[in-house]
Order: C-alpha cells, then structure tokens, then sequence
C-alpha cells in the first residue's frame, strides 16, 4: 500500500447482507442465536457501580494516582460500558425499546458526556449504509483526514482526542436528526449525575471519570477497537475486520464485529457461537488477534491513514428509516415463504 489522499471508493454493495443471506440458508439454526439477554442489565448495573466505588476510592489520592487508576481500570470499565450502550442501540436487552434506551442512558452515566442515545441514531445509520459517508459516522470527515494524514503525532492527537472528532462529524450527518426528547432525557440524567459525584466525592472523582472516559476510546490499546473494525490494515478487499484476542473477555465479545455486523439482532453472549456455527465465512476473512499490536502498527506505520476506509455511493434499496436488522428480517422472509405468504417489502428488498 502507498500513501493515499483520497478514501477508497467502492462500487460494490457493502458486504454484510449478502452473507447473511449466505449463512442463513447453509446455516438456518443460527436463527436460533437471535433474541434478547435481558441479564445484560445486571453487567450495566455492575460496571456503573463499579466507577461510582472507583470514583470514591481514589477522591482524596494524590493526581498521579487517579491516573494511573483511570488508564489500568477505569479505561476498561468505561470501555465495557461503552459496548453495553451498544448493546441498547441495538434494543438486545428487552423488547421495550424505551427500557433499552434507559438502559443505555444509565450505561452513560460514568462516562459524563451524554452520548447513548445520539450513539443508537447514529450507530444503526452505520450498520445499514456502511461505507455512505454522508450517512455513516464511523467514517472520519475529508478534513480530518487530511489533517491527521499518516503522521505518528497526529494520530496520537486523534486518538487522545477521538470524543472531539465524533463531534465534528455530526454536521456532516445531515439526513440524520440531532436532537429530540430522549437526547434531552440523556442531558438531564447526565448533568444530575455530575453534580451528584461533585458534590458527594469531590473534583478528583470527576478527574478519575474524565481520564477513564478518554482512556477506554482513546491513547490506550483498547483505542485500537476503532481501527480493527474498518480501518484497511492489510488490503482494499475487505473493509469489517474481527478480532478474537483475550480481551475480548472483558469486552463482551465486542471484537467479532463481522459477526455482529452480519447477525445485529443477536447478543453480545451468543456472538461467537455464530463463528462457530459457519466457521467456512470467517476463517477465510482476514482478523485481528492484539489490539496492542494493532494500536502501534497504527501509531507507526506510514502506510496506514484515516483515508484507509472503503466509502461507497450505492445505498442499495435500504431506507432512510431502515432498524438494521437484516438477520430478523430475512427470518421473517423466510417465514411467511414457508407459510405461503407474500414477503414484506422490506425483506423483499435484501
Ligand atoms: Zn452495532
Ligand atoms: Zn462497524
């Protein structure tokens, strides 16, 4: 690979429905995985307590001390909280989807910037037109790019700031609605929860937030999750990668991310039972196996930017509105073909 200045530009259709549709048919049990892990909660509830007690531990310990705390124990739980928001975007909890989006927002908390319900928005944009940059907030704008280029300082810079750059990219996402009640919820919940820790625990407790917070997305190997899912670190061919290293048993399973992007309707907990089950289509895709590996292969290596993404102009017949749940859908398909029944529009269009 040489240095590039432009993203990649793909005429194909993103590749995660058709092996869907691939898996389902060699594979019907897998259907089987889908469903809801409303014990996902307990995990949300334990890892919220877990910073608040975190918080109240190191409250009166010297600065270095909290730091250290934030970057070895804090970034990890923040992180994990960050894969339990995105289990409540993709409402695998409960069938309520206000109890999920509750959920989620209780998930934030620790986390002190009010971002889960703006995640779940933005998120399913992301699984359903992967790839279309003006829809897909994963992608990284033109001007980031080009400002952070290949430079070792710049993703440095990238990566300690990586929150701020999400920011950013909203204004590019014009088709997607920023604000509306449940975002507002967010913001009350959070700035309640803030005053709360400032008033009970002190300012150092909301330090030992913050740096865990910037930490567990950021200058740290767990920062590494943001470019094993997309970013090209072999060939332009295949654009979702896995990984399927050891800390994925403190993430959830949140590293097959080919898998979940091939099966959203299925639980974190089940995830790797889908490997399992059609080992044919993901042990010939490339994976990651250290996220600490990856993370200085990007730091140093030239030859991979933030314009090593695959961006693509084709949206497909999906809508605007469309849940994201190609795997449900084409169940449901299958479904009424079984009983006879004309298909949905919906899954006509897979
Ligand atoms: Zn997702
Ligand atoms: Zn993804």
């Amino acid at each position: 690979m040489s240095k590039r200045t432009d993203f990649v530009h793909s005429e194909k259709q993103e590749p995660h429905r058709l092996r869907t549709k691939q898996i389902l048919q060699e594979h019907p049990e897998v259907r089987k995985l889908i469903g809801k892990n409303k014990y996902t909660f307990f995990a949300v509830l334990g890892l919220v307590l877990f910073q608040v007690a975190m918080a109240w531990v190191v409250k009166d310990r010297s600065w270095w001390i909290v730091a250290v705390a934030a970057y070895l124990l804090g970034a990890f739980a923040d992180h994990s909280l960050f894969v339990m928001i995105h289990e409540c975007a993709h409402h695998l909890l409960f069938k309520n989807r206000a109890a999920n989006r509750l959920s989620g927002i209780l998930a934030n908390l620790p986390q002190l910037f009010p971002s889960s319900v703006s995640f779940e928005r933005y998120h399913i944009k992301h699984h359903s037109f992967q790839g279309i940059h003006e829809l897909d907030a994963d992608l990284p704008n033109r001007w980031e790019a080009k400002l952070i280029n290949n430079y070792f300082i710049g993703k440095v810079i990238w990566l300690l700031f990586y929150p701020l750059f999400q920011v950013f990219r909203i204004n590019r996402l014009r088709e997607i609605k920023p604000f509306d009640k449940w975002v507002a919820l967010n913001w009350i919940a959070e700035a309640a929860f803030i005053t709360g820790i400032w008033v009970a625990f002190g300012p150092k407790a909301i330090l030992y937030l913050l740096l865990s917070f910037f930490f567990s997305v950021g200058l740290h190997p767990l920062g590494a999750r943001w470019i094993q899912e997309h970013y090209l670190t072999y060939d332009e061919q295949q654009e979702t990668f896995s990984y399927y290293g050891v800390l994925n048993h403190v993430a959830f399973n949140v590293g097959y991310h080919n898998e979940h992007h091939d099966f959203p309707s299925i639980p974190w907990n089940k995830l790797p039972q889908i490997k399992k089950t059609a080992p044919r289509y993901y042990d010939s895709l490339v994976s990651h196996k250290s996220w600490t590996r990856l993370f200085f292969r990007f730091l140093f290596d030239k030859e991979i930017s933030l314009y090593h993404r695959v961006i693509r102009k084709d949206r497909g017949k999906v809508a605007l509105t469309d849940e994201s749940r190609p795997d449900m859908d084409l169940v449901a398909q299958n479904g009424h073909q079984a009983n006879g029944q004309k298909p949905s529009a919906k899954a006509a269009a897979l």
